[in-house]
């Protein structure tokens, strides 16, 4: 499959500095933000600084450096917002099926309260 990535989507706006975020890390290749809609006390999103549509896009064309440095970043994220402690879900919507609204790779890291069962 060849991934098309849409350049005008709202986290490149972001990652060239062209709309606010409330940054809470930044690495050489990732980017955490608070979401603007927070579903969570806790409720951030970790992207990479590259131009992947969605996860697999990521892991099967990214080099090893932006793999680690995002990997890292994501478990950075939940030190640095306090969640190890109380627990946490993080989540990867990808495409139609997994209702992904924007097309660049993001990571939600939630926590900060109980999120109920998700799968059963
Ligand atoms: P998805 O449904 O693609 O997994 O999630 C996209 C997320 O991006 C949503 O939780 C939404 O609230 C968030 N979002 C959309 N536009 C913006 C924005 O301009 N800034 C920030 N910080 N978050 C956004």
């Amino acid at each position: 499959m060849a991934y098309v990535y849409d350049d005008q989507n709202i986290f490149a706006k972001i990652l060239r500095g062209e709309i606010p975020n409330d940054t809470v890390l930044e690495t050489e290749h990732s980017l955490a933000f608070r979401d603007i809609q927070p579903q969570a006390p806790v409720h951030v999103l970790v992207i990479p600084k590259g131009p992947y549509v969605c996860y697999d896009h990521f892991a099967l064309e990214a080099s090893d450096a932006e793999i680690a440095d995002f990997t890292r970043a994501v478990g950075e994220v939940c030190k640095q917002e306090g969640v190890q402690d109380g627990g946490y879900r993080i989540i990867s919507n990808a495409g139609e099926a997994g209702v992904q609204e924007v097309p660049h790779l993001h990571i939600h890291v939630l926590g900060g309260r109980g999120l109920g069962r998700m799968l059963q």
